[in-house]
């Protein structure tokens, strides 16, 4: 099936799932003249939408995906996708031409098959997962992974260029997804690891602030020990948005689709195990930034809150 004309502001777009990612991305959209439709089947999320010109709630998933260019879904993960478009029946809803985005973390072969899927009702689908977290939602400075054709991929250009900085078109579908748990089961792995180096450092005496000012300009830093450390686990705050159990699903994705290569990848699976075993000591809403305290407990060290940390937020 072919591209469309680039989706640009001044077009209806549906949005399926107003959480913590979904509603910063609608509020970029409706601020670059786009008029978003959302649907969430919580009625009350995100209510501060309802205030912005070029917001419509829907009432219904029909009214968010029929008279619309684009549906964009941010839902929790892929049996939740799988739901919306075959049982919600977004695919038999959804006017023919509908350019379907799964901005969520989904499972990539899932996503194979739904795209296949997709082409049977007339609609085209890619995938396009983001990274960056809540902050970056707010100021449109996401990194965006997208599988899909050419012409899809330019068809949706413009409108996640508003969304993100980085676009990258990651390959067919499902590369996207499987870009995205990569990323992610590594994204697991430095924050579990620098907070295991957050203790030692810290119990032999080092000061938080110090550890972080010089591992951050040498090679052991990460996007955890860049923004991680000052904005959630030095101040003590733990509330970064992204859920743990949302990352254990990334990681999880990551070691299935390992095996689904019959690949052996043991230190992930062992990143794997921690982290489950964490989400096993802690409240399924516990923030991912909880990993910390979870090192500590099983370190026998809890380190001291730092007030103010100086890094750049
Ligand atoms: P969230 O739980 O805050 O939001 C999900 C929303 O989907 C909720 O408002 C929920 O009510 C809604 N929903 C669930 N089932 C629904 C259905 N059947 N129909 C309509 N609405 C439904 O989650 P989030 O943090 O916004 O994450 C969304 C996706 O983005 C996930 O796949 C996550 O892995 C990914 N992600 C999250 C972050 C982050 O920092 N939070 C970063 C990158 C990617």
């Amino acid at each position: 099936m072919s591209g469309g004309t680039t989706i640009a502001p001044g077009d209806r777009i549906g949005f399926i799932g107003l959480g913590n990612m979904g509603a910063p991305m609608v509020a970029r959209l409706v601020s670059d003249g786009f008029t978003v439709i959302g649907f969430d089947q919580n009625a009350a999320a995100s209510s501060e939408l309802d205030a912005m010109a070029n917001f419509l709630r829907a009432t219904s998933l029909t009214e968010a995906c029929q008279g619309v260019r684009a549906v964009i879904l941010m839902l929790p993960n892929s049996a939740i996708v799988t739901s919306v478009l075959r049982d919600g029946p977004l695919f038999a809803l959804a006017d023919k031409g509908t350019l379907i985005l799964d901005m969520s973390s989904s499972q990539p072969n899932s996503t194979v098959e739904l795209s296949r899927e997709a082409v049977t009702h007339g609609l085209k689908m890619v995938d396009a997962p983001v990274s960056g977290g809540v902050p970056a939602a707010r100021d449109g400075s996401l990194t965006i992974m997208v599988g899909g054709p050419d012409s899809w991929f330019d068809e949706a250009s413009r409108l996640l260029s508003r969304i993100g900085t980085n676009v990258v078109h990651a390959g067919e579908a499902g590369a996207g997804h499987a870009l995205k748990a990569i990323n992610n089961f590594l994204s697991a792995s430095t924050l579990l690891a620098s907070s295991e180096a957050l203790v030692v450092g810290t119990k032999f005496g080092l000061k938080p602030q110090v550890m972080m000012d010089a591992v951050n300009v040498s090679s052991g830093r990460s996007w955890s020990s860049l923004t991680k450390w000052p904005r959630y686990i030095f101040p003590r705050k733990f509330a970064s948005g992204f859920l743990m159990s949302l990352l254990i699903k990334d990681t999880r994705i990551a070691v299935e689709l390992a095996h689904q290569l019959d690949i052996k990848i043991p230190y992930a699976e062992r990143t794997l195990e921690l982290w489950e075993q964490a989400m096993g000591e802690f409240p399924q809403d516990a923030d991912h930034t909880d990993i910390h305290r979870f090192v500590e407990r099983h370190s026998g060290y809890e380190s001291p809150k730092v007030e103010k940390s100086e890094s750049p937020q």
